[in-house]
């Protein structure tokens, strides 16, 4: 297990599945792709369209390129930046 990253920060989240733990799995709001409470990731920093993710739940810490940088509503949608 992994330190929680010091630039994680529950004011910075992403709603992307842990490709570690996959905890998502069996959650109707994660699998509607709703915002879910439980569910999310700590948003460490983003260069462009790929996001630095860490998993409060296993603590892994990965990449996550999400291929739609210019794509502005689904980013914000991602990361609850309404
Ligand atoms: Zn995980
Ligand atoms: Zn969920």
């Amino acid at each position: 297990m992994l330190p929680r990253d010091p630039q994680a920060d529950i004011g910075r989240r992403a709603w992307v599945a842990c490709p570690n733990c996959n905890d998502h799995r069996g959650c109707g709001d994660c699998e509607q792709a709703r915002t879910c409470s439980e569910h999310w990731r700590y948003l460490l920093s983003n260069t462009g369209s790929l996001l630095h993710l860490q998993c409060p739940s296993c603590t892994h810490v990965w990449t996550h390129e999400t291929g739609f940088g210019a794509t502005r509503s689904i980013w914000q949608r991602m990361t609850g930046a309404w």
